[in-house]
């Protein structure tokens, strides 16, 4: 293998008794036993017992009492099976040990600031990753991660993709998130942004007719740090030429398939089932539903538009859902603070406990309306009643909260589903302006071209991968044409020459012979950290930031000197 060993410690196993070898790694544990001293060997393989019986071989003894947890040693020695009553059956080489002769400590450690493994604050895990890394979960995380894209480059390769390299540092791609800036020494007081996606860039290289595109990109957002997020992060990202949405969704699920198995899994059925929009937003409450439990969303606004209760019949949409469960008067208090947290006005809500109806506005409701609404026994029906939005927002988010309270997510099934028919346009919330959906470059579905007369009601070819409720990516097919994609401009409220100063050189592009094309991208540490079954993206991002942006190893970010900021021409307010 090499000088420093001849195989590792997790390879060894009854078969290898009676053979000498040499094997390194660090100390996972260190036990003496009153003479006998036991070190755990670990490498990225596993754990293999050393015994130095200070008898035969009195100076590893010597060695081996000195060991601390983590010293990195190199041990020589026979491999013998273990007495039946040490045997070890939690362990692959449980059944054996190395008897040993030659022990060498390569390295020390300083005592530790925790165990490796221990379950400790992630800051601190961060702080000292090169520890953390060292345990199993860290090493199958990341190792996971590798397979994962192994499996993906093959697969992307296999279909005919080209691997194109394109620029992080560039001109600001709209993916709805701030932009990372690059102040530049040449050129004082201008600035590029790190790249959100290579969104452009692959657009270009399909009217270059490179064909099919993909990269495992690198990205950059100025967003807030959250489980699913970072600040730099890699995606699958693919473009194709002479494409329907159909073909693009086909090369997706092929690329999920082989990650799956790739690690080893069995893959999700194919093909991946589809949800309209519209019907995500009024079943699930977002555009991101997580199908492994029920909880959906019911509509009463019809059924209500004469209620005597007048918030119902007043209200522009009006829509329940059933929890199963009779929910108490304090828990109820405590849901409709969470959904005023969310923007509701209040919670309204039917219980049935046993048959017997609990609820403050039954008397209001007539018998048609407690008919149709009152939940089956043990159950509990929560209403929201505004504008559609809001109801879809407090709904959406109450059914998640209510399925992590009562454990309803909590079955192995990997759903992936795709959501399509997106709208095109939506209105800023803040300005009132008509903005894009996904980014101003995603063609309107057939039928929907004429969309500056209705911006609102045009529909567009978008689609989003979803899986248990993490939403995987995003993608579309793209206008291919220089007039289109100028009206989309229009209706975002940008003039001719801002449409120049930003876009110019795509509207030159478009012009000059586009193919019909579009594409996809697929974050892959928010894939992995799903296969992985982890929380969040720290898991199995090797070096990532927390929350507060801060990156706890290195100490970054830090304030730069004066001379340096002057080179830039930045003086700091
Ligand atoms: N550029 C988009 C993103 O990064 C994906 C796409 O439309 O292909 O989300």
């Amino acid at each position: 293998m090499s000088s420093w060993r001849d195989t590792t410690c997790g390879a060894l196993t009854a078969a290898d008794v009676g053979t000498r070898v040499t094997v390194a790694g660090w100390a996972d544990t260190r036990r003496d036993h009153g003479g006998l001293v036991f070190v755990d060997l670990r490498d990225f393989s596993g754990k293999v017992q050393l015994v130095v019986n200070p008898e035969h071989a009195p100076e590893p003894a010597q060695v081996a009492h000195d060991v601390r947890n983590e010293f990195v040693l190199q041990a020589e020695g026979e491999v013998v099976k273990r007495a039946p009553e040490a045997v070890n059956p939690n362990l692959p080489t449980g059944e054996i040990e190395i008897q040993v002769e030659a022990l060498k400590v390569l390295s020390r450690s300083t005592p530790l600031p925790f165990q490796i493994g221990d379950d400790v604050d992630d800051v601190l895990r961060l702080k000292y990753r090169w520890l953390d890394m060292r345990s199993e979960r860290m090493q199958r995380n990341l190792r996971l991660n590798h397979v994962v894209i192994a499996a993906i480059r093959r697969a992307m390769d296999d279909m005919g993709f080209v691997d194109v390299w394109t620029p992080s540092m560039t001109k600001g791609t709209p993916e709805g998130a701030r932009d990372f800036l690059v102040p530049i020494r040449l050129q004082p007081g201008t600035f590029y942004a790190l790249a959100q996606s290579p969104q452009l860039f692959k657009q270009l290289c399909m009217i270059g007719g490179l064909d099919r595109y993909y990269q495992i990109a690198t990205c950059w957002r100025d967003e807030d740090l959250r489980a699913d997020r970072q600040f730099e992060f890699r995606q699958l990202d693919l473009e194709m030429s002479f494409v329907d949405r159909e073909d693009v969704l086909d090369v997706m699920e092929e690329a999920v398939v082989a990650a799956f198995v790739g690690a080893g899994r069995e893959p999700p059925p194919r093909p991946f089932p589809r949800l309209g929009y519209a019907e995500a937003m009024g079943k699930y409450g977002t555009d991101k539903p997580d199908f492994r439990y029920g909880l959906e969303i019911e509509d009463a606004t019809e059924l209500t538009r004469s209620s005597g209760f007048g918030v119902f019949a007043n209200a522009p949409t009006v829509r329940y859902l059933v929890a199963p469960r009779p929910f108490s008067r304090a828990e109820l208090g405590r849901l409709e603070e969470i959904a005023k947290e969310w923007g509701a006005k209040g919670l309204a809500y039917l219980v049935n406990d046993g048959g017997e109806l609990r609820s403050p506005i039954a008397k209001f409701l007539a018998e048609d309306e407690l008919r149709a609404l009152q939940p089956d026994a043990g159950s509990t029906a929560l209403f929201v009643a505004d504008d559609e939005a809001v109801v879809a927002r407090v709904l959406g988010g109450l059914r998640i909260h209510l399925a992590r309270e009562l454990d309803l997510a909590e079955t192995g099934d990997e759903l992936f589903h795709w959501i399509v028919d997106f709208p095109l346009f939506e209105r800023d919330e803040d300005t009132g302006q008509w903005t894009f959906l996904h980014h101003p470059f995603t063609a309107p579905m057939p039928g929907d071209e004429g969309f500056e007369q209705d911006p609102g009601s045009a529909l567009s070819q978008h689609y989003d991968l979803i899986w248990n409720g993490w939403e995987l990516g995003s993608g579309s097919i793209r206008i291919h044409d220089a007039e289109m994609q100028q009206a989309v401009f229009r209706v975002m409220g940008m003039g001719e020459e801002e449409q120049e100063a930003k876009f110019g050189f795509l509207l030159d592009a478009l012009k000059m012979g586009a193919p019909p094309h579009g594409g996809f991208a697929m974050g892959i540490d928010r894939f992995v950290a799903r296969m992985a079954g982890e929380p969040d993206l720290r898991q199995v991002v090797a070096f990532p930031k927390i929350a507060s942006g801060s990156d706890p190893l290195t100490g970054g970010p830090t304030p730069m000197p004066d001379s340096v900021l002057k080179d830039l021409g930045i003086r700091l307010r």
